[in-house]
This record gives C-alpha cells, sequence and structure tokens, in this order.
C-alpha cells in the first residue's frame, strides 16, 4: 500500500483507521459560538488602563474568535471589574462570568491555602460583586504541592465555593482533586488544564467517573491533539464518553497568549469540527451556558 505522505502513513499507522485519517485531512473547523472557560485580564495586558491589550483590543480579538461569553479571572480582580463593566464587552453581545480571583500580586501565588487575609479578601469581593451581577467562581488558583489542598484556606475556601454554588477553577494535579473534593463534595470543580502533572487519560476518566460535577477544560492539555490538529484517539474516545464535562479555554496568563488569542481558539474550532455536532455543541459553548444559566446565543 502506498500513502500521499509520511503524515497520512503515520496516521494510519497510529490509528489503524484509513477511514478517520482520510476525514482528519478534510475536517470543517466548528463554525458556531465559544465560551472561553479560562481568561485572565492581568495587569501587564493592560497596565489597569490601556495598554498594550486595553479593553476595545481583547473585545476585538474574542469577537473576531466568536466568543460569545467568556469567565474572567485577573490579577488583580480590577482586570475582571474592568471587563464586566464595560460598555464595549456589552456592545459585542458578550456575557462576562466574573471569578474572584486569590492572587494580589504573584507572590499570593505560593502562600494563599494558608493566608487567612485572602479568605477575607473573598469574602469582600464576593459582597461587593459586579456591573455584570454576582460573582459566579473562585480561582484561578494553583497548587504546586498537592498536599497544601489541606491548608485552612484552601479547605474554607471549597466549603464557601460550595456554599455560595460558586465554581472553582484549579489549576491542580489529580491528587489535589481528591483532596478538594474532600472538603466540599458537591463543589463545581473545574479541573484547568484537566490532568495536567501528568495524570494519564485513564486516571482522568476515573475522576471525572468518581466526580459527576467535575468539569475538565482543555488549554494547555499535553497530548490533546495528534494528526492534522485534531483529537487523539484516546482524548476522543474520552469527550465522546463525557460530552457534557468539558470547556475549553483561552489561558491569557501572559501577554503573548492575547497576542495569539484568536489562533488559540481557531485550534480549537479545529479539532472541534472533528467531532459529532452536538458534543462539538456542547464543548464550544452549552456546557458553560448550562454551568452559569447563560443566554442562549446559539445562532446556529
Ligand atoms: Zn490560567
Amino acid at each position: 500500500m502506498r500513502f500521499k505522505s509520511t503524515a497520512v502513513f503515520l496516521c494510519v499507522l497510529l490509528l489503524g483507521m484509513v477511514g478517520n485519517c482520510a476525514h482528519a485531512q478534510n475536517v470543517k473547523p466548528y463554525t458556531g459560538p465559544l465560551f472561553d472557560a479560562h481568561l485572565h485580564y492581568n495587569e501587564e495586558a493592560w497596565n489597569g488602563k490601556v495598554g498594550p491589550h486595553n479593553v476595545p483590543d481583547v473585545v476585538q480579538r474574542m469577537n473576531k474568535s466568536g466568543v460569545k461569553a467568556f469567565i474572567a479571572n485577573s490579577r488583580p480582580n480590577a482586570g475582571t471589574i474592568t471587563l464586566a463593566a464595560s460598555a464595549e464587552v456589552k456592545a459585542a453581545g458578550m456575557q462576562v462570568v466574573p471569578f474572584i480571583r486569590l492572587y494580589r500580586n504573584r507572590a499570593d501565588y505560593s502562600g494563599w491555602f494558608a493566608d487567612e487575609s485572602i479568605y477575607q479578601m473573598v469574602l469582600t469581593e464576593y459582597a461587593k460583586g459586579t456591573a455584570s451581577g454576582a460573582y459566579k467562581g473562585i480561582g484561578e488558583f494553583h497548587l504546586y504541592d498537592s498536599a497544601n489542598a489541606n491548608g485552612e484556606v484552601a479547605k474554607k475556601l471549597m466549603r464557601f465555593a460550595q456554599d455560595k454554588q460558586l465554581a472553582v477553577l484549579a489549576h491542580v494535579d489529580d491528587d489535589a482533586i481528591d483532596l478538594l473534593m474532600a472538603h466540599a463534595p458537591q463543589a463545581r470543580l473545574i479541573w484547568a488544564h484537566t490532568g495536567i502533572g501528568g495524570a494519564s487519560v485513564a486516571r482522568v476518566r476515573a475522576l471525572l467517573t468518581k466526580y459527576p460535577k467535575l468539569m475538565g477544560e482543555l488549554s494547555y492539555r499535553p497530548g490533546l491533539t495528534c494528526e492534522s490538529g485534531q483529537l487523539c484517539p484516546e482524548w476522543r474516545s474520552l469527550v465522546l464518553d463525557f460530552p457534557d464535562r468539558f470547556l475549553i479555554g483561552s489561558d491569557t496568563w501572559i501577554n503573548q497568549r492575547w497576542a495569539y488569542y484568536e489562533d488559540t481558539m481557531s485550534s480549537y474550532r479545529t479539532w472541534l469540527g472533528g467531532l459529532p455536532n452536538q458534543v462539538a455543541q456542547n464543548i464550544a459553548w452549552r456546557n458553560g451556558a448550562a454551568l452559569f444559566n447563560l443566554k442562549e446565543t446559539y445562532d446556529k
């Protein structure tokens, strides 16, 4: 048998499915609305005022990418508050889902789980709300050592989130998922970069099965995509088995991510286009819309 290119040969070799490979070469990108479930508007993006990525700039990037709603979580929270009050965001018809960030500055990344002043800040921010309404979640937070999931403030925040029905966006490893869920079994935990830290797809599957409210956000997920930017076989089968549990996100944690925002979103559209339409619509939009009671903007 002869193959047109090495890429096609490898595709056939790895997947053993000629039909799927041919499909991957010709797949049409998903064209519906997107929900960006992991967006930061950090201080360095706009310096509290204009640049390099002022509000019109980021709104234009989201608009061009077909983003109709987004989770805003920014260091410090001023970025989120600004987007939530923005006339440009409103004029573009986008819905803001504001999250309370735990970090006032970079130093807070490494000690928040034991810092009572951060817990108090979260309570104060929650009481204030935003121009787009109440906060809908907390995070993103990081745990570089999963044992810190048992820090007093981590425990209190998980329970607070559960009581107020706030979602929690957590950049943690698989062990920390178990620890965090033990504090608040009904919490709506969104696992940033699902499985980051080396968890296998089998382990991710086991955790999704164990915790029916656990959601997976897919930015920076190593091993997610393979040939032609389509999902790798193991991931494809996981998202087909759990079509209601995944979200996509930009993770604009540094300015470079804003500079390439449209490319990031376009790469999601590539692999979403390779999924059955209903599954693509769920991951792109409906799972987030259901989680946060968003207004339906589906126009397809
Ligand atoms: Zn992030």
